[in-house]
């Protein structure tokens, strides 16, 4: 059946509860206006309300996912200099390292191990990657694990590999299929959503130096739903943005995953977003984090520069406030759930979103279960961009299905493409092997610090080390 959008009905109160009620059965469809006032004025726990009815909706009571992959971060070195960024180098930097593609595959071979089904494959834009070191590198993956999904190359790395390795075409959208089609032939499955940070120009312009724009951004997605790949969208927040650039940016991924899903499956099938995963800013270590708060100074009146500037068309006047970008409005915990609730209301097309645990933590992770997300995201065996800005969190795949279990749904651990893998409901499932929880946390802490020890190592010899946030 062909993809219809939801009815609007822009007269009704954002907060009127038959028109909430019917955006959780996916009869109605929230207007920009009304996001946003949702986002601005309603209470907590009636987002909380209303975005768990339509996870509940599309994802059932019972079941809450989590897939096992690992991050892998080919490079550091990049052409861009993004100022939420802690990650990045350039080339010549002590600590600047490109992976060679024997230790990028045995960090695979340690995912298999523990059952891992894909690879997040992501890196900074090395100008020095010639287009057949990609190549050869999928086609290696592929030939020792035929099985493994490569979740691969977020749309800025695909511009940058535009300007870098100039293919043919006419226009981006040519050129970026010309590289997409060669890398998903070595063995590329699909595309995450890294880069998607906030797309309103102002905003952009400001932290994303170097970094293509938010139509180059939507074009790489769209191309790579063409075709008939998966990808996810993301939205970094709680910098210098105000809350209409928030409901900008899921208004564009609504609009672009229409016209995804209105397409004719092709014959690899219909390409979409597939997943939403939001986080705030984590600030250590970056230029950006040392700007300060707003409201930090005695001249910080009236309303948050990022507010003043933004509007729903994405393209605020940025000189209407003169602190806009010179103040920050860091998110916490509270401002994290209702935006990622609102984002469930706003997404009706997007099936699946994800917690941040790694950004909020474990339990702000769980309790994000009840603000609309259906994905507890990935057990984390490396990470290397967040950590880089100062946040650590890391859980094995035992303490995500207690997470889960303890919210009261029963873990299942997915693929890709969301399909159950496995249910855990049995007396072997991860958490309930664990006889003893302090020394289960007490020897993974140990088995993560010894891994650092060893990064650490492999940094300092140059060619070597390891985000999702990273381009
Ligand atoms: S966020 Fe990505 S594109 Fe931006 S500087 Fe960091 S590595 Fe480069």
């Amino acid at each position: 059946m062909p993809h219809a959008a939801p009815t609007t009905h822009p007269h009704l109160p954002a907060a009127d509860e038959g028109l909430l009620s019917a955006v959780a059965a996916g009869e109605a469809r929230l207007t920009p206006e009304q996001g946003l006032e949702l986002l601005t004025n309603a209470p907590l726990h009636l987002l909380g309300r209303w975005a768990d009815a339509r996870c509940k909706t599309l994802h059932g009571e019972a079941l809450r996912t989590y897939v096992i992959d690992r991050n892998i971060n080919y490079t550091n070195v990049c052409t861009a200099k993004c100022t939420f960024c802690a990650f990045r180098r350039d080339a010549g930097d002590h600590d600047a390292y490109t992976l060679d593609h024997e230790h990028l595959l045995d960090k695979i071979a340690e995912l298999e191990a523990i059952g891992g089904t894909q690879i997040l494959m992501q890196g900074g834009m090395n100008p020095d990657l010639p287009l057949s070191w990609y190549l050869d590198l999928l086609h290696a993956i592929k030939t020792r694990f035929p099985r493994m999904h490569v979740h691969g190359f977020s749309p800025p790395e695909f511009i940058e590999f535009v300007h870098f390795f100039n293919p043919p075409g006419a226009t981006l959208a040519d050129q970026v299929r010309w590289v997409m089609v060669q890398l998903r032939e070595a063995g590329l499955d699909s595309l995450p959503g890294g880069g998607g940070e906030i797309f309103s120009d102002p905003v952009r312009r400001k932290i994303g130096l170097g970094k293509c724009d938010a139509e180059a951004w939507l074009t790489t997605m769209y191309v790579a739903h063409e075709l008939g790949m998966f990808t996810s969208a993301t939205m970094m927040f709680g910098h210098i943005e105000g809350h209409a650039d928030r409901i900008h940016h899921m208004r564009l991924v609504r609009e672009w995953q229409d016209r995804a899903l209105s397409r004719e499956a092709g014959e690899n099938g219909l390409g979409c977003y597939k997943a939403f995963i939001s986080w705030p800013f984590q600030r250590e270590h970056t230029p950006l984090g040392r700007v300060k708060d707003w409201g930090s100074l005695e001249t910080d009146t009236g309303r948050f520069p990022g507010d003043v500037v933004a509007n729903l068309e994405g393209d605020g006047e940025r000189h209407a406030h003169p602190e806009f970008g010179r103040r920050i409005r860091m998110a916490g915990a509270t401002e994290y759930l209702r935006t990622q609730a609102v984002s469930r209301l706003m997404l009706d097309n997007v099936y699946s979103i994800g917690s941040s645990w790694v950004t909020m933590g474990p339990h702000v992770g769980q309790l994000a279960l009840f603000y609309g997300a259906n994905d507890m995201g990935s057990v984390m065996m490396e990470e290397n961009v967040v950590s880089s800005a100062g946040t650590t969190y890391c859980l094995d795949e035992a303490v995500l299905c207690r997470l889960i279990r303890d919210a009261g749904f029963l873990p299942a651990q997915r693929d890709n493409a969301y399909d159950i893998l496995r249910i855990h409901d049995g007396p072997e499932s991860p958490d309930r092997k664990v006889t003893d929880w302090s020394r289960h946390r007490a020897q993974r802490l140990h088995a993560e610090s010894a891994r650092d020890d060893k990064a650490a190592e492999l940094v300092i010899t140059a060619a070597s080390r390891p985000a999702d946030t990273v381009a």
